[in-house]
């Protein structure tokens, strides 16, 4: 599950946390569409991600990728795009 990825990526990040210089720094995660082979990169500052998380429906996509159609888009920014996904 990408969302489960991308949790990881953010934890290691934090534990390597010296290695980044500042919180505007770009860290790469992946795309959390729900197509099966999307492993397309999308970047987020840190802080950009744990407000797109903050809830355990909210997903981050790649702008240009479509929304399943039971998705509701939460927020659109330029690198990235928030949507909420029910269970
Ligand atoms: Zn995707």
């Amino acid at each position: 599950m990408a969302r489960e990825v991308n949790e990881r990526v953010l934890e290691v990040a934090r534990t390597f946390g010296e290695l980044v210089p500042s919180e505007s720094s770009l860290l790469t995660f992946v795309c959390e569409c729900t197509r099966t082979q999307c492993y397309e990169r999308v970047e987020l500052t840190a802080a950009e991600f744990e407000e797109a998380h903050a809830a355990d429906d909210r997903y981050v996509l790649l702008p240009s990728h479509d929304l399943a159609p039971d998705e509701t888009e939460v927020l659109r920014a330029e690198r990235y795009l928030v949507v909420s996904r029910p269970d």
